[in-house]
């Protein structure tokens, strides 16, 4: 066999001599030499998708999977008493994103390039990924997650820019990394780096120097902004990545002797969220050094370029202040000036369209809205919101740029590498036309009675609950029952996705069972998810479910039939593993707060039922999978944001008027807490659960422990809960990264 030549050839030694770091690397090499030889995909027209994240997780795999290598590997390496598993074990995991945003644009390079459109990812090459979490005295730590030693599968180009900050000229190095579609061909994730990039000015954790921008530019992923250096180095780095891109776009357009006025026939470019926003300006002042007139380049630009919305929160639609432009890009001021100009003049002075505010501040989603084709949201909900409440002002005078583009999931990650036993019952079941065309999971809603499928589905839940239990006894030596519910909830930490809630429900099993009300079946409550380092309100939320983790699993009353386990440093490599063994999956935000969420779509895959709010692409789950194959609750979007605008959300009325609520969120500060934890951290807690509470937890917490007791006592009716877990795997088809691009291409970039 060519494989089995080729890794000994390389390995200079027999197989089952070899470790598993240089099966790694003998694998990795095959997999780089094999991209080489893969057609690009090549078009008439081209995307570049431009992005500060790309969560691509460790490559490996997924690539042997889309080169159709897999399982002939495994098998190989098998029979040489070695184990793929961890062969990829040894590869350091990518965290260049820092949750559902990066994962979306890496799902999508996947899609685009199995889908055969020429697209290509451009962004920046962090030596230092989201950082690594480390639990101590129950609270979340942040180590350094270098993720470029060793192998990998960068390839070094010799491509460089000139790229002009603060007055001074850096020529960065372009890295490239083959996206290897699906039984196809191939695109590239191209990433940008400074070669003076320096880790020796890390000074402890994850602090270092923020104004030395030739050792700093690219050392870490979205820095820390909670002060001025902090943020003004992501105008650094964002510039950094559109300079690099725009100058990209045009050399490979010159070189394929396309006339630069002919650019939107050819070049489209989507600019995910506002961290590239800057692309705007950047591309039209350099076509304006190609001798086109302002006005003209700005037009070329427009029907260029499209625009997606990840979010409703305030916070995350940037607007930098008008000096950190002038000293760090002076060069863009006059463009954005001048397209300010434009829509001042167009709108006559309307404030609410101005790209620069009264206080001088440049709002970057505004530019993107003025000066390009297409504004996207990411689910249903969100786009209507966007419409007609948040970005209404646009809507009015741009109705005919909003489209939404419900996200969607790879399959080839999120079931074939996650869940293959899954993946394989499925081929024996309805055949294997899923693999390639989504729409044919479909096909098993005719197997609803089918007593072996829904059999054989069980046992690998039941596989899958092993292999977890026994990543979470070696990683954090915590005892899971593989017979227990397993009820997961991981995703960034964030009060909006209300992990608080969550844990204010298990304070109220914990009392439950402490007074003698056993649950039917052991139930294991996961959590995991990252606190941004500067967020305190979410590492607070942290430090409870630590806590409770500790007294629980410790509390001989309770811990046979409830166990917590929060996930230590949660990415993909565990989502993989955790995800497939679930059976309840937690969707718990606060109403109109989460714009798509992706999380949900690969629980439904991988037949986990969701416990969720009608928020995001919830409400399209729900609408494929029926009321009955869903537990929903909760305050609707419209009764959220009227809440908000009327101001008259009051969490002390809940605390005060519910003895449940009360209970719960007392029990915070209680002894048997304040003695495992920081006193201070969880008063600081409560006091905002009662007095602030921005995105309502007790709204929504007496329902939400009403429902989720039914969800437990559904579980016990098997054989309704297996056939509403095929419901969910059968239409899950509609959220494949797959079918998301279709759209894309269909509605925004007319690839071909
Ligand atoms: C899918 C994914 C996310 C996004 O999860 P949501 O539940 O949609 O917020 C975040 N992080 C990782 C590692 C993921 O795989």
């Amino acid at each position: 066999m060519e494989l089995e030549k080729d890794l000994l050839a390389v390995l200079q030694k027999p197989i089952k001599d070899a470790t598993n770091t240089q099966l790694y690397n003998a694998i990795n090499a095959y997999v780089k030499e094999k991209a080489a030889k893969l057609p690009t995909v090549e078009g008439n027209k081209k995307l570049y998708y431009i992005s500060a994240e790309f969560l691509i997780g460790r490559q490996l795999g997924k690539n042997l999977i889309n080169l159709g290598l897999y399982d002939a590997c495994k098998a190989l390496l098998e029979k040489n008493g070695k184990s793929i598993t961890e062969v990829e074990e040894v590869e350091k995991e990518p965290s260049l994103g820092n949750g559902g945003l990066g994962r979306l644009a890496a799902c999508f390079l996947d899609s685009i390039a199995t889908l055969g459109y020429a697209g290509d990812g451009v962004g920046l090459n962090y030596h230092f990924g989201l950082f690594r979490q480390q639990f101590k005295n129950n609270k979340q730590y942040e180590i350094p997650d270098a993720w470029l030693d060793g192998e990998n599968m960068l390839r070094d180009t010799k491509v460089s820019f000139p790229i002009s900050l603060a007055g001074k000229t850096y020529y960065s190095h372009m890295y490239d990394l083959d996206i290897i579609g699906y039984h196809g061909n191939k695109n590239t994730l191209h990433l940008f780096d400074l070669d003076t990039v320096d880790a020796s000015i890390i000074t402890d954790s994850i602090n270092f120097d923020k104004t030395n921008i030739a050792k700093n530019l690219t050392l870490f992923l979205y820095p820390d902004d909670s002060d001025d250096d902090g943020r003004k180095l992501r105008v650094y780095q964002q510039y950094f990545m559109v300079s690099n891109a725009a100058q990209l776009i045009l050399k490979e357009e010159k070189e394929k002797g396309h006339d630069l006025h002919d650019l939107a026939k050819h070049v489209a470019i989507q600019i995910n969220d506002t961290h590239p926003s800057m692309v705007i300006p950047e591309l039209i002042r350099l076509l304006i050094l190609e001798g086109i007139p302002m006005k003209e380049a700005a037009n070329i630009v427009s029907e260029t370029c499209a625009y997606t919305n990840h979010t409703i929160l305030a916070e995350a639609l940037e607007k930098w202040p008008q000096e950190y432009l002038i000293e760090v890009v002076p060069q863009l001021m006059p463009v954005i000036e001048g397209l300010d100009y434009v829509v001042n003049t167009a709108f006559h002075g309307d404030k609410q369209l101005s790209i620069m505010d009264d206080e001088n501040r440049v709002h970057m989603a505004k530019m993107d809205m003025h000066f390009s084709h297409s504004i996207n949201g990411v689910a249903a909900l969100h786009t209507e919101i966007l419409k007609h409440q948040e970005l209404k002002p646009f809507y009015d005078i741009y109705p005919d740029k909003f489209n939404n583009k419900t996200n969607g999931i790879t399959f080839r990650r999120w079931i074939m590498h996650c869940n293959p036993e899954l993946a394989n019952l499925l081929d024996e079941t309805i055949g294997d036309a899923w693999r390639k065309d989504e729409t044919k999971l479909e096909d098993l809603l005719s197997h609803y009675d089918d007593e072996t499928f829904l059999a054989n589905a069980e046992s690998i839940k039941h596989k899958n609950k092993i292999r977890f239990a026994s990543m979470i006894k070696k990683t954090q030596n915590i005892d899971i029952d593989p017979n227990s519910i397993v009820d997961i909830q991981i995703k960034r930490m964030h009060e909006y996705k209300r992990q608080q809630m969550n844990a204010l429900w298990l304070i109220h099993k914990y009392l439950a069972i402490k007074n003698g009300n056993i649950p039917q079946r052991p139930i294991t409550v996961v959590f995991g998810g990252k606190a941004a380092p500067a967020y305190y309100q979410a590492k607070c939320v942290i430090h409870l479910i630590l806590c409770l983790q500790q007294l629980i699993n410790h509390d001989t009353d309770v811990n046979p039939y409830l166990k917590v386990v929060m996930i230590e440093n949660y990415n993909i490599a565990k989502a993989e593993i955790a995800i497939p063994a679930a059976d309840i999956s937690e969707q718990i935000s606060l109403a109109s707060k989460e714009a798509s969420g992706t999380g949900n779509m690969k629980f439904m895959l991988n037949g986990a039922l969701t416990l969720g709010t009608n928020d995001g692409a919830n409400v399209e789950i729900k609408d494929l999978v029926g009321e009955e194959n869903i537990y929903t609750f909760g305050k609707l979007s419209d009764e959220v944001i009227h809440l908000y605008n009327t101001n008259s959300y009051h969490a002390e009325d809940f605390y005060n008027n519910s003895p449940l609520i009360h209970e719960a969120v007392d029990f915070i500060t209680s002894k048997a807490l304040i003695t495992l934890g920081d006193k201070k951290m969880l008063t600081d807690l409560q006091d905002n659960l009662i007095h602030k509470d921005w995105f309502m937890t007790l709204l929504d917490l007496e329902e939400y422990c009403t429902i989720k007791e039914k969800v437990l006592n559904d579980y016990e009716n098997r054989d309704w809960w297996k056939r509403k877990s095929l419901v969910n795997i059968a239409k899950a088809g509609f959220f494949s990264s797959d079918r998301t691009i279709r759209e894309y291409n269909k509605d925004i970039w007319h690839l071909k």
